[in-house]
């Protein structure tokens, strides 16, 4: 997987719950493009500074280590097919 830094128009999911206060359970699997990066953000829940935020497409944004990028096209390597056929 790259380690390319999440950035505005990458699409990601939040995937964990915040490393601080271990909250926002209910946003796991919640899925967005990111619309603004913030260098230093605050979790919105206990105020702790974290490394950073993203914001979605509505008023939430999310601490960068709950979220991980999707790549809408997956590396064509890691696709398993059936296409070995045997002549
Ligand atoms: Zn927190």
């Amino acid at each position: 997987m790259s380690s390319k830094p999440i950035q505005v128009g990458d699409l990601v999911m939040v995937v964990r719950v915040t490393p601080c206060c271990g909250l926002c359970a209910k946003f796991i699997g919640h899925t967005f493009i990111v619309q603004r990066i913030y260098m230093y953000g605050r979790c919105s829940i206990c105020n702790n500074t974290n490394n950073g935020g993203a914001q979605d497409e509505g008023r939430h944004w999310f601490i960068l280590p709950t979220l991980k990028r999707i790549d809408p096209l997956a590396e064509p390597e890691h696709i398993e097919t059936d296409e070995e056929i045997h002549a």
